[in-house]
This record gives structure tokens, C-alpha cells and sequence, in this order.
């Protein structure tokens, strides 16, 4: 996958490399870190040079803004217009969930470079936990914009040798951080609106934040919330005893690159959601990912398990791994994967799953 002309240097996190990345990043260099979600493509914020090379090396349109990242509060409100009752949510929210994986799509301060937000008036900021990153911010003295470093469509990575495979030869250097821990991009939250909009669900759920918040109305986007809908409905009429068969199975539709599919694997995938439904679905050459070993007794040779135990947060943490492994070993003819209900931690699962199998447009 990866091409280009550029020798890519894996670091490991010695003090010599932090200080050597660093420099680099303040110079203008890209370089992709790890954070606790997945790996980023970082730059400069501040560095409309070091900016246009992010969109440049992961293909990504102009027109999708990135994430900025800061070290804490204080420096959130350095870019953000906040004032009365908007400020007081931000700091509930940022004082509870940051720093972690929430991202804060808010009014932007009128200097910020409009490449950052791709025209809106508004900028998404996140203060990241990973210990490695908040290095580089501290030593670098930079807020770092930096978008998951994979070719714009793509698996984002969640460990070096990802990076490497697909942007190798595109970069200089890649922080080898081990792998990500939560493995999920972050939770997107909207609050430039009233009421506010659940962008993109993460490892920090809507109910997470609604029982923060529980005097504010949150609103998710509105496919996501019919795909939920009719899943529940599906599974209703299981309940009701309609036997499930292939007009159930939902398939990925359209060419790989089509606009349907934003993870776009070359496998085809289709997502399953009664775990009874994918245990009859047995194929040659098809990969069946179940969400949980537990309980099963009988194991067939094309059979993985996203969490030995039925761990929602190992699950999440290896989902785009397996995804990942799954497509590149060629071996196989389709994917069939478990999908969890939409709730919880289950429901940035879900999401990451629809796309990855083309039935959300692209999005967050
Ligand atoms: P990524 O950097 O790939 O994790 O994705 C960042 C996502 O955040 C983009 O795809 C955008 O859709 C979303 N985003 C970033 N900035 C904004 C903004 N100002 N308003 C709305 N969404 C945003
Ligand atoms: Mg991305």
C-alpha cells in the first residue's frame, strides 16, 4: 500500500527521540505519535506549511477539518470562544472526562487558521491522556493537529507497524508507542449547537456524558440513529420468532471507494446481529469475527474472537487489528462480523462497523 520517497525511521520513546521529534514537529516535520485512541499524523497547529503535508500525505480532501490537540484546559480556552453558560458545560465536561478520548467541537477563536476547520467557524479540540504524546506537547510547545495516521478512507492504525504499512516512505518518523489502549477514535461532541450532537460515539458513550449533563438535551445524527432503529426492529422480530435469513444479513454495498464506505477494506464485510444468525453462516474462505469467546464450545478454523471474555473494552481495543490483519492476509473472500447492540461502548463499535461495511456515509 504504502509508496513514496521518503526513508521512514520507527523511534522508540527514548528521551533523545522525544527531544529529537520534538524539534522536528516545532521545525514544521510530521511525524505520526501514538495516542491512547489510535496512532495520529501530527503537525505544527500553528504551521499552515507543516498542515497542507498532513492533508497531503494521508490524501485527505481539504474539506474535512482535523482535531487539535492541547495539554489542559487552559490552553483549550487559548483557541476557543467560550463564554456563559457554553464555558461553564465545557470546563463539567473537560474537568470529568479530559484528559481522554472526547473531542469538543466548539466556537473557534478568530485567528485560527482556517485550513484547521476547513472554512466553519468552529475548531474540534481534545486534550489527549496518552503519556507520550503529552511529552511531545510539552517538550514541542506546540497545540499539534493530528488526524489518525492512515491513507484518508482507510483502517485508522492502532499500532507502528500499521503506520509503517500504509504511510511508510511518506514520513519521516513514526513514535513506536505499542499498541493504542483504547484502539477507537475519540468521541466527537458538538457543543457549537443547541442542542448539542453526538458526532461520532466513542469509548466515552452518549450516556456517559448525558448522566454529566443531565439537564441538556444531546442529539445524535440522525442516519445513525435510523440504522439503530432498525436494527432494534430487526431484533424484535426475531424475538417474535421470524426466523432470520439472508434479507436480514446486512451486506456492504457498491465498489470499494465508493462514497458509502469510509474504513473501505478491499474485504468485503457484513455485519451480523444475533450471534445465532453468523453461527450457521459457516463458509470456505470466509472469516467469521465473533465479539466473544465465551460460551463457545465448537471453534472452526476461520473463526476470531475480538475479547476471550465478552470485555467490551477489549473488544473495541483490537477491533481495527483484527479488521486489519483480516484484510491485508488476502485469504479471505468475505468478512462476516458480529455487531454489537447500540448502546454504550457497543455503539462506537457498531458505528466504526457500519462504515467499515458501507451502510453510514462518511462522516467523523
Ligand atoms: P480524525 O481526525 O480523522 O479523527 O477525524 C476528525 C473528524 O472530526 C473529522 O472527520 C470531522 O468530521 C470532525 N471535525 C473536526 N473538526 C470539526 C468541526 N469544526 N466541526 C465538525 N466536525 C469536525
Ligand atoms: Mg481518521
Amino acid at each position: 500500500m504504502a509508496s513514496g520517497t521518503i526513508e521512514t525511521a520507527i523511534l522508540s520513546p527514548t528521551q533523545e527521540n522525544l527531544d529529537r521529534l520534538s524539534d522536528w514537529i516545532r521545525q514544521g516535520g510530521v511525524a505520526a505519535l501514538p495516542t491512547e485512541t489510535v496512532y495520529g499524523l501530527v503537525a505544527d497547529a500553528s504551521n499552515t506549511g507543516a498542515l497542507r503535508q498532513v492533508f497531503e500525505i494521508k490524501g485527505r480532501p481539504l474539506s474535512n477539518p482535523l482535531i487539535v490537540h492541547v495539554e489542559n484546559g487552559e490552553k483549550l480556552l487559548e483557541w476557543a470562544e467560550l463564554t456563559g453558560d457554553l464555558r461553564r458545560t465545557v470546563l463539567t465536561l473537560v474537568e470529568k472526562f479530559s484528559p481522554g478520548p472526547l473531542s469538543y467541537v466548539l466556537p473557534k477563536k478568530f485567528w485560527v487558521p482556517e485550513l484547521l476547520t476547513a472554512g466553519r467557524p468552529t475548531l474540534a479540540l481534545r486534550i489527549p491522556a496518552h503519556p507520550l504524546f503529552r511529552e511531545i506537547l510539552r517538550r514541542s510547545k506546540c497545540a499539534l493537529a493530528a488526524p489518525s495516521a492512515n491513507p484518508f478512507g482507510y483502517l485508522s492504525p492502532t499500532s507502528a507497524r500499521h503506520v509503517q504499512e500504509s504511510l511508510g516512505g511518506k514520513l519521516r518518523y513514526v513514535l513506536d508507542g505499542g499498541e493504542c489502549p483504547i484502539g477507537l477514535e475519540s468521541t466527537i461532541l458538538d457543543l457549537s449547537r443547541s442542542p448539542m450532537r453526538l458526532l461520532r460515539p466513542g469509548k466515552i458513550s452518549l450516556e456517559e456524558i448525558q448522566s454529566v449533563l443531565p439537564d441538556k438535551e444531546i442529539l445524535l445524527p440522525e442516519e445513525e440513529r435510523a440504522l439503530a432503529n432498525e436494527e432494534i426492529a430487526l431484533a424484535e422480530k426475531e424475538r417474535a420468532g421470524h426466523i432470520p435469513g439472508e434479507a436480514d444479513e446486512f451486506a456492504s454495498p457498491g465498489a470499494p471507494g465508493g462514497p458509502r464506505r469510509h474504513y473501505s477494506l478491499r474485504t468485503p464485510l457484513h455485519l451480523f446481529f444475533k450471534t445465532e444468525e453468523l453461527l450457521l453462516a459457516k463458509e470456505e474462505k470466509v472469516a467469521r469475527v465473533f465479539l466473544s469467546r465465551k460460551d463457545r464450545e465448537e471453534v472452526f478454523r476461520n473463526d476470531f474472537f475480538l475479547s476471550e471474555e465478552g470485555d467490551g473494552a477489549q473488544m473495541a481495543q483490537r477491533l481495527f487489528g483484527l479488521l486489519w490483519e483480516l484484510d491485508t492476509s488476502r485469504s479471505y473472500e468475505k468478512i462476516y462480523c458480529q455487531c454489537p447492540p447500540s448502546h454504550g461502548l457497543g455503539a462506537a463499535i457498531a458505528n466504526r462497523l457500519r462504515r467499515a461495511a458501507g451502510r453510514l456515509k462518511h462522516g467523523p
